[in-house]
């Protein structure tokens, strides 16, 4: 079998000899026959000068250059897009992905399973705002969205080629590797690791990158936000039209036989409130097309054969 390693490279010159000999040593040891892509995604220190001396040492191992930072999630597509081996996993090159746990991978594929997901162990050392923002997050991601993900599910994966297969026909723009793999199912198992701490130099993962890759998942995982105030504004149109109904009847035609005593002010405001709530309703159904277009745009397949485990399939 033939292993493809994809791993992404941003700013890593601390790290990435260190690296690279901890990789080839393992897979070495387990005799694999391998491929390593490293992907530069635009690294403005010398990673690349050290990225080709690597190369040059080692046939095995290519280089996939991008023309400038795209960023880890398109950094990652080059690779997987360009990887030719029976399986593929990908791995950070800072260190925080523990190589020592390749050979568990390797096992869970062999053993049958499509796709490998390493899952992040509770990190003690994270900070509390981190904490808090990746439950706040999960919690109100996993509500929403029909699609679910799982707390701390990274990118160190194996995928078998036949979802490596289905992932190069995946064609969206905005795009989250670990998403679209979710997405495409299989066989899967979790392995649970302990992150490593980098090797050298820093996470490029601001907290505003962070955001930014939190709202992406979402808008590009679901569009159940769209309909989330439409909902509201259902809730705020019943119950105020309830209640006007109550003050046209008890005070308007009967005269106030109970003493409401309600003023011009109140009934106006209840007034204003169904308005409100019809506004919200209506861009709400607005929001069900744009999610249709959302939808329809992304021309994802609708939907993927496993071919191993179907009996008379025949590809067209
Ligand atoms: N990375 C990349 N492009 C970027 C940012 C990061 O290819 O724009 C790579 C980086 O070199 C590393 C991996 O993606 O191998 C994870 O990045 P980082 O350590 O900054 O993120 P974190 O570990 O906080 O998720
Ligand atoms: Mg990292």
């Amino acid at each position: 079998m033939k292993l493809s390693v994809v791993s992404p490279v941003f700013n890593e010159s601390d790290s990435i000899n260190k690296f690279n000999e901890e990789l080839v040593s393992e897979l070495n040891k387990n005799n694999y026959n391998y491929e390593l892509t490293y992907v530069n995604d635009g690294s403005t220190d010398d990673t690349l000068t050290k990225l080709k001396s690597i190369a040059n040492n080692n046939k095995r191992i290519k280089i996939l250059n991008l023309s400038r930072n795209f960023g880890k999630e398109y950094a990652l597509t080059a690779g997987l897009i360009n990887s030719e081996g029976d399986c593929a996993l990908s791995i950070d090159s800072d260190g925080q992905h523990p190589t020592a746990l390749i050979d568990d991978f390797v096992s869970s594929w062999e053993n049958g399973s499509k796709v490998v997901i390493g899952v992040r162990k509770k990190y003690k050392s994270e900070s509390f705002v981190k904490r808090i923002t990746s439950l706040v997050f999960y919690a109100f991601f996993n509500s929403l969205s029909k699609q679910k993900l799982i707390e701390g599910s990274t990118d160190f994966r194996l995928i078998d080629k036949s979802v490596l297969d289905e992932f190069k026909k995946l064609p969206e723009n905005e795009r989250i590797t670990r998403g679209l793999i979710d997405w495409i199912g299989f066989k899967t198992t979790y392995i649970k690791f302990n992150v490593s701490n980098r090797i050298g130099g820093k996470p490029s993962y601001t907290y505003s990158k962070l955001l930014k890759l939190a709202l992406n998942s979402l808008t590009s995982l679901t569009p159940a936000p769209l309909f989330f105030f439409g909902i509201i504004g259902l809730v705020i149109t019943c119950i105020s039209f309830v209640i006007g109904l109550a003050i046209l009847f008890e005070q308007v035609l009967l005269g106030d036989p109970m003493s409401w005593n309600f003023t011009g002010t109140a009934m106006l405001s209840i007034f204003i409130l169904f308005l409100v709530g019809i506004i919200l309703v209506s861009q709400g159904i607005l929001s069900m097309y744009v999610a249709q277009i959302h939808t329809e745009s992304k021309r994802r397949p609708l939907y993927i054969i496993d071919k191993e485990n179907s009996i008379g399939f025949k590809e067209k």
